[in-house]
């Protein structure tokens, strides 16, 4: 496995394996990589012939009180663990190598960039979307995978390849949990042991508001039990969202039901802000 800093490098590379007429999957993250990302450099590896990985803390997609400098990250680790599930290449570059001084353009997906983690979380989605084009501009893959832990991001990148004529298959990815339910995510580091213990609250929220709406309770209802579930935690500072969506549009869902059905929220255990989602297919 490479690992390349550099975009003319990797440029270098990619353009002998296109002539090669050789697949690219890629996968990006922002490293201390664990099995959700690495699940997503497995299915790459089974479906192209060539994997990479990018590991970039991205400030773009941070607010300015969020956590960028001290979010988390481990290169050698990181290495070791894309290179044990069959990585090619890790490109990780400098916030210089990415953003020049004058960097002006930006990305937005209007509207449903602005609800669930946009409504709590201003500019996150345009400064996702403005990295995950640049890197798809530097890389070009053939297919792009993403986790569905962040849904909404999946379907927000989905929806910029649709509207920007960005031909890459943009794959989801399926939520990996640790034993007790958690969802994976790199900042579950951040929490001591007790909050660590109270986190699942998140998780058995989910799972009350899914036995809700098949009982056939009304949306409104539900979203209220779950938040009275989750506020009765002492370890629940706040939470930012608890919503029930249509799947693919991630419409509000106001009455009556649809087939699909997207129960997502996001919550803060002390400082560490969480999120977490469930699919229902009825
Ligand atoms: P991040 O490094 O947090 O930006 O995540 C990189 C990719 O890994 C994103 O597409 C995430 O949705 C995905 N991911 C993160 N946690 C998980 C998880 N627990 N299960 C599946 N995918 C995940």
């Amino acid at each position: 496995m490479k690992i390349i800093r550099k975009i003319k490098e990797l440029k270098t590379h990619l353009t002998k394996l296109s002539k090669q007429g050789k697949t690219i999957g890629f996968v990006p993250t922002m490293g201390y990589l664990h099995e959700g990302h690495l699940s997503l450099i497995k299915m790459a590896r089974k479906e192209n012939d060539i994997v990479i990985a990018s590991i970039f803390v991205n400030p773009k997609q941070f607010g300015p009180s969020e956590d960028y400098k001290k979010y988390p990250r481990d290169m050698e680790r990181d290495s070791k663990l894309a290179e044990s599930v069959g990585a090619d290449y890790i490109f990780t570059p400098t916030k210089n190598e990415i953003y020049k001084e004058d960097h002006k353009t930006y990305v937005e997906v209007e509207e449903i960039d602005s609800i669930m983690c946009g409504a709590s979380r201003s500019g996150h989605f345009k400064g996702v979307c403005t990295i995950v084009l640049k890197l798809f501009n530097i890389i070009n893959p053939t297919r792009a995978y993403f986790g569905k832990k962040d849904y909404q991001q999946l379907v927000i990148i989905k929806k910029m390849a649709e509207d920007l004529n960005i031909d890459i298959d943009i794959i989801g990815g399926d939520i990996i949990r640790e034993e007790d339910n958690l969802a994976l995510s790199s900042r579950n580091k951040y929490l001591s042991k007790r909050e660590r213990e109270n986190a699942t609250v998140l998780y058995k929220s989910l799972k009350l508001a899914e036995d809700l709406i098949r009982d056939g309770k009304a949306v409104e209802k539900v979203k209220k039990e779950a938040q009275n579930f989750l506020l009765k935690n002492k370890y629940v500072k706040k939470f930012d969202y608890f919503d029930i969506r249509e799947l693919y549009t991630l419409k509000e869902i106001k009455e009556k039901y649809p087939k699909n059905i997207l129960i997502a929220a996001a919550i803060w255990i002390g400082n560490t802000r969480l999120i977490d989602n469930f699919i229902i297919n009825r």
